[in-house]
């Protein structure tokens, strides 16, 4: 009987957890056994319960790994319940849900430093915890997280309690996508009351940002896209107007609807966005780059006309500028109380072993957000 015990814990200790593993640059991301190491001082581990998957999960496999050593790790938008606390770790207890954040103010650096968390320049981070079983070697994980796996061991500052009424794949949405969008709009460039909003965009980040918008109180919000079905789902989650970008130029229809906007966000990563986002204000708005332009894009506006004249500023936002010990909570709380309907956002959701498939077909199959739950 005490052998059967001790040869349990043994089998359950070594258990293996599934991860999806990129193993070198041009291959295919698939689903490999990895093992964890304990977490160490003020790291926790999580069982991951959701992960959306993000776009910059692809954007990491189209540039060769983003200068990540391989074998890497994908996911960063990961929710789930705190499983094991490492020493010092005040912050959570097991049990808790938690949204995985992919930042965290660090306290030290010079933003943080004069009061500026939103500007923190570096961020916590859990030391590297995950093996593949395979070869033992230690695994890079995107941005810090992992989290298409399993279990993750991050930062317990990057474990950010949420409520459990809220379903976990919803709450995953918290971790990258929603709250960049939404943060955009909330916090980056902080939309005010009663004023007007242009969105270029529809996918699951800038229909955030409408979402973000509509929560700040603007009075209009125009979503601009070329997709009709996209442009029906801004509609749904807020937008007052819709211009569909094909049917001319996008930026003569918003003006046209509104004589120019206060804020403009381009949740694109063409560059062509931002040039439209600039000339989409009015006087003294604000462009704000929400989307992840590809190295050597330029902008494409005239200085003295786009920007100079009307006094028009541009802003860049990283993933919202969240403090996710705040803001997470608080974004949670908004959709328990149905002013944000984050459930409208997971169009699908989808097991572990169908990630490396769907990955490849991220942003061609329609969904607003696909959600692997493990
Ligand atoms: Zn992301
Ligand atoms: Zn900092």
């Amino acid at each position: 009987m005490k052998r059967t015990l001790a040869l349990m814990l043994v089998v359950c200790s070594v258990l293996a957890m599934a991860g999806v593993v990129y193993a070198q640059a041009g291959a295919a991301p698939s689903v490999e056994e990895i093992v964890l190491d304990p977490p160490g001082p003020h790291e926790v581990q999580v069982r991951v319960e959701a992960c959306g998957l993000c776009h910059t999960d692809v954007h990491v496999i189209e540039t060769g790994g983003w200068g990540m050593a391989f074998p890497i790790l994908l996911g960063h938008e990961g929710a789930g319940v705190v499983e094991e606390v490492g020493p010092e770790v005040t912050s959570v207890v097991p049990g808790d849900r938690v949204v995985v954040a992919w930042r965290a103010p660090c306290g030290k650096c010079r933003g943080c430093r004069r009061g500026d968390p939103r500007r923190c320049s570096s961020n916590l981070r859990a030391k590297p915890r995950a093996h593949r079983v395979a070869d033992g070697e230690l695994l890079s994980a995107v941005l810090r997280c992992g989290t298409l796996a399993d279990r993750a061991v991050v930062h317990e500052a990057c474990a950010v309690k949420v409520p459990r009424e809220l379903p976990v794949e919803q709450a995953a949405l918290l971790a990258c996508g929603f709250s960049t969008g939404a943060g955009a709009a909330l916090w980056s460039t902080p939309v005010h009351e009663g004023s007007t909003v242009a969105v270029i965009g529809c996918g699951g980040v800038g229909l955030a940002v409408v979402q973000g918008a509509k929560l700040a109180g603007a009075e209009r919000i125009v979503a601009v896209d070329v997709a009709p079905e996209k442009l029906d789902s801004a509609r749904a989650l807020g937008a007052t107007d819709v211009v569909d970008a094909s049917a001319g130029d996008p930026v003569d229809q918003v003006r046209e609807l509104t004589r120019g906007v206060d804020y403009a966000f381009s949740a694109i990563g063409a560059s062509a966005g931002l040039d439209q986002a600039v000339r989409m204000c009015g006087y003294g708005g604000t462009a704000t780059l929400v989307g992840v332009p590809s190295e050597g894009a330029a902008l494409g506006v005239d200085l003295y006309r786009d920007v100079f004249g009307p006094k028009v500023g541009i802003a860049v936002t990283h993933g919202g500028d969240t403090i996710p010990q705040e803001d997470f909570p608080f974004l949670a709380q908004a959709a328990l109380a149905g002013k944000l309907d984050l459930a409208r956002f997971v169009s699908r959701t989808l097991p572990l072993e169908d990630v490396p498939d769907a990955l490849g077909r991220l942003g061609h199959d329609g969904d607003i957000r696909a959600v692997a739950v493990l």
